[in-house]
């Protein structure tokens, strides 16, 4: 299966020409609409983390090529942010039609690049889907305000215009989803685009710019550049680029935020996450162990919205033997395999600093109830994988507590009062996301008004908002203002301009 989804996914986005003497293919860059071998000397392998094979080859793109996206970028901006608004939905509209037709195309590379197991990259791009219907809907999303009379023969009149050149930096765990969400949202303003995506898995990407020719969106609208750290500093710094989107790690975020505010820019980052789950006693029990499995090992636990620690209040603490049985019954196997519950770590570095971050809990006094460091799978024995595992009885002091594990470890907690599982999670740092499993209303609606994280899902494991919302993490998990998706996001990529207008017969 990994063999004929290696095939697929190489078909057109990659060329065969090769970056060393071993025939790798290579990624292209994408500036002006087209499709360019990088002239670097730097290349970064990408591999299939079900069997550490190396796929295909990332070129570190030299200055002058990311000088090129800027200016194709540059270029483009006025006459993109002059058309009309109706071209750019049409286009959003084609584009749409585009990935509903490659569907089954982007998913194979999500699964290839990355071990999505293939529900789980179809997901994604349902939800790319969903983000493109909501920017079909620009015409009433970018209005503005208008008042008449404000004075004699006086209107005033606020436009939502767009800022200019635009910057998207994206991490690995969703590799069409995140780009999709910063590009399309930007240009559909009126904006243009150049993405940075993860080196672990730019094949998604390029796809979509294959796409978005097919959808005849204009040269340089969108530009694709790749590399890890330069492009990043490159585009905070560059005079040209106005405003920055990132997704990601809090290093590499908080870089980001420092480094594109000093430089005047508008900058929004989504960073890392440590999501509480709280179980009440009175919660369905069968629903609430199902959604704790799926929200802490789903994606191998690679999300900024899994559920890492589990906090049991009062008598649901009797049902953590029932949640280890379960949790061993999960199939941990390359995503391309029928019936997977989910794939490997990104790279075998991840791999050793989350069984460092499980060792670090068990030398800190915390219960090994699961251990899935020695997991073995059959036909994939070179994959980064970890099975599902369980730290019981972890203290908010302990490093796997403090630290973000993006591994498919969750961590257990007890304590005797809804309160006492409060005042633990409005003491964490993070606030991205967070879920209470209860029947109770009241409940529900204290911990919702009390927790100081940013979604809260009520009996929902992972409360992803849809596209005409905002995705709010709060807190440790975002440094900005204005958030992606939903209103705020047309916030972000306009800006507003006022306009008192005279008018007498
Ligand atoms: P990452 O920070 O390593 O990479 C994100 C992007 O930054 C990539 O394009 C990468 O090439 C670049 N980058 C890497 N190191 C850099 C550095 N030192 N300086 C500048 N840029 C750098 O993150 P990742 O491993 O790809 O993704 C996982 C992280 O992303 C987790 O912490 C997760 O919680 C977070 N994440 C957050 C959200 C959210 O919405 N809050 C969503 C998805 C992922």
């Amino acid at each position: 299966g990994v063999t004929r989804l290696c095939l697929a996914v190489r078909q057109s986005v990659f060329s065969s020409r090769a970056a060393s003497t071993v025939q790798i293919p290579t990624t292209k860059l994408f500036i002006n609409n087209e499709f360019l071998e990088s002239e670097t000397e730097k290349w970064i392998n990408v591999r299939n983390p079900a069997t550490n094979e190396v796929i295909s080859k990332v070129p570190e793109s030299t200055t002058s090529e990311m000088e090129a996206a800027v200016a194709a970028a540059k270029a483009a901006f006025p006459a993109w942010s002059r058309s009309t608004i109706l071209f750019r939905q049409q286009i959003m509209f084609r584009l749409r039609d585009q990935l509903i037709k490659n569907r089954a195309r982007l998913r194979d590379s999500l699964v290839l690049e990355i071990g999505k197991t293939k529900e789980d990259a179809d997901e994604e791009i349902g939800r790319c889907i969903q983000i493109l219907e909501h920017c079909c809907s620009i015409t009433t999303l970018q209005t503005g305000e208008t008042l008449p009379d404000i004075a004699q023969d006086m209107n005033i009149l606020t436009f939502r215009l767009p800022l200019g050149v635009t910057a998207g930096i994206t991490p690995f765990n969703f590799p069409a989803m995140v780009p999709i969400s910063i590009f399309s949202m930007s240009t559909v303003c009126g904006n243009t685009c150049v993405i940075k995506p993860s080196s672990c898995d730019p094949g998604a990407v390029m796809i979509l710019m294959e796409l978005c020719l097919k959808a005849g969106c204009p040269p340089g609208v969108v530009n694709v550049i790749h590399g890890r750290k330069e492009p990043v500093t490159f585009v905070c710094d560059h005079p040209d680029v106005v405003a920055l989107s990132f997704v990601g790690s809090d290093e590499a975020g908080s870089y980001v935020y420092e480094r594109g505010a000093k430089n005047g820019k508008r900058v929004q980052c989504n960073l890392g996450a440590k999501n509480h789950a709280l179980v009440m006693p009175d919660a369905n029990k069968e629903r609430t162990l199902s959604s704790l499995i799926s929200g802490s090992f789903g994606a191998a636990g690679q999300r900024c919205m899994a559920l890492s620690t589990a906090i049991f209040v009062g008598d649901s603490k009797q049902w953590i033997p029932e949640l280890v049985e379960r949790s061993k019954t999960q199939k941990v196997t390359s995503g391309a395999e029928p019936g997977a519950d989910f794939g490997p770590l990104i790279s075998p570095e991840a791999k050793k600093r989350v069984c460092d971050l499980i060792q670090s809990g068990v030398d800190a006094g915390a219960k090994l109830l699961l251990d899935g460091r020695n997991i073995k799978v059959k036909g994939y024995e070179n994959g980064n994988f970890l099975g599902p595992t369980i730290l019981h009885r972890v203290y908010p002091t302990m490093e796997c507590y403090t630290t973000e594990i993006y591994g498919p470890v969750l961590a257990t907690m007890e304590v005797d009062t809804l309160d006492d599982a409060i005042n633990i999670v409005r003491t964490n740092p993070y606030g991205n996301t967070t879920a209470i499993f209860t029947a109770s209303g009241a409940t529900a609606r204290k911990y919702s008004m009390k927790c100081d994280v940013g979604m809260v899902g009520i009996n929902v494991a992972i409360p992803f908002p849809i596209n005409t919302f905002s995705f709010t993490g709060s807190k440790g998990s975002f440094k900005g203002d204005l958030r992606l998706a939903g209103k705020e996001a047309i916030q972000f990529f306009t800006q507003t301009r006022t306009v008192m207008e005279f008018w007498r017969e």
